[in-house]
């Protein structure tokens, strides 16, 4: 979606996605460490149950993909509330003639 720019009626206008680019770098960062943190404890429970040879490996393994499941999560839900970021708060259009946000 496009427009032309209120200040000076330049039909050169893009589309920003401050809030998204926030949100799901944000969300990425918050989801990874909180799986990460969450898993570890699980995943060594886990490992100890199953032995002490698997034990450290099986905490390892649990705890990388627990951050990776928790950076996917993370990322989603950053990105939704970037997008309502963007359309409720921030300033979405950029015109490149006048550089105004608007
Ligand atoms: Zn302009």
């Amino acid at each position: 979606m496009s427009g032309s720019c209120p200040r000076c009626s330049s039909q050169r206008v893009v589309y920003c996605h401050y809030g998204k680019r926030i949100g799901g770098a944000v969300g990425t960062v918050a989801g990874g460490v909180s799986g990460f943190t969450t898993t570890t404890v699980a995943g060594a429970a886990a490992g100890a149950r199953v032995g002490i040879a698997a034990g450290p490996t099986g905490a390892g393994g649990g705890a990388v993909l627990g951050a990776i499941t928790g950076a996917l999560t993370g990322c989603v839900a950053g990105l939704r509330l970037g997008k309502v970021l963007d359309e409720q708060l921030l300033s979405r259009f950029r015109c490149l003639a006048c550089r105004a946000h608007f």
